[in-house]
């Protein structure tokens, strides 16, 4: 099985919580640096969540990209997220377009409990991941689900979190299987984790996976 839910061959594969602080290198969360497209389903512009500066050496597993800043967008209004998405990057990285949405629900926020377009920016910086955010046995499993979403809404590269095993990661364009990126979680802290924008997405986790060598990007939930 080659993406087990946890395992001892996760210990010492740490990854990073996407923490809100300033640090030396651009990470954000919210803002709208990259041109993000229009959702089809609720017409406003999709979210950026956050945009990465590949420049810090945290991040040189995707540095081989060809890209300067690795956006993470979807909207997060509608039902558009609930099933994959595959985005394409270009002009480094700044660009985002849409190669495929596959949800056929019809389903839009209510207005006034929607989140605004563009969301708030701030900065957000890496920090190494505890020992308890790694899933390496099953007990740890939940510890790790307790403190994302309650200390961190963004798990950067490492041990995914999984619910249950993605089915299909392959690239729509190449078939290469994708590398996982990042998951993002809504903001449970009290205070909010997030300063600028209560930032409530429902119970889902969203999964971000990249082919490197294509620049596509997929997107995919797992209820919590
Ligand atoms: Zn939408
Ligand atoms: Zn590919």
């Amino acid at each position: 099985m080659k993406h087990r839910p946890y395992g001892e061959h996760w210990r010492g594969i740490k990854g990073y919580r996407v923490i809100e602080e300033v640090d030396d290198y651009k990470h954000n969360i919210g803002g709208q640096y990259c041109e993000v497209p229009v959702c089809k389903l609720c017409g406003k512009r999709m979210h950026q969540i956050f945009c990465f500066d590949l420049k810090d050496p945290k991040l040189s597993e995707l540095k081989a990209c060809g890209i300067s800043k690795l956006p993470l967008v979807s909207c997060l209004n509608c039902a558009m997220v609930w099933k994959p998405q595959y985005f394409q990057l270009s002009n480094e990285g700044r660009t985002i377009k849409v190669l495929n949405q596959d949800s056929t629900e019809d389903w839009t926020q209510d207005e006034e409990d929607q989140l605004p377009v563009p969301l708030p920016e701030t900065y957000v910086k890496l920090f190494e991941m505890k020992d308890e955010d790694v899933p390496i046995n099953e007990e740890n499993y939940d510890t790790a689900f307790d403190l994302f979403g309650s200390e961190y809404v963004c798990r950067l590269l490492g041990a995914p979190l999984y619910e249950e095993l993605p089915k299909d990661l392959e690239c729509t364009k190449c078939n290469s299987e994708m590398m996982y990126i990042a998951t993002i979680t809504q903001d449970l802290g009290d205070p909010n984790l997030i300063s600028v924008v209560d930032f409530q997405i429902g119970e889902m986790n969203i999964f971000y996976y990249i082919c490197k060598k294509c620049l596509v990007i997929k997107t995919e939930i797992q209820s919590t």
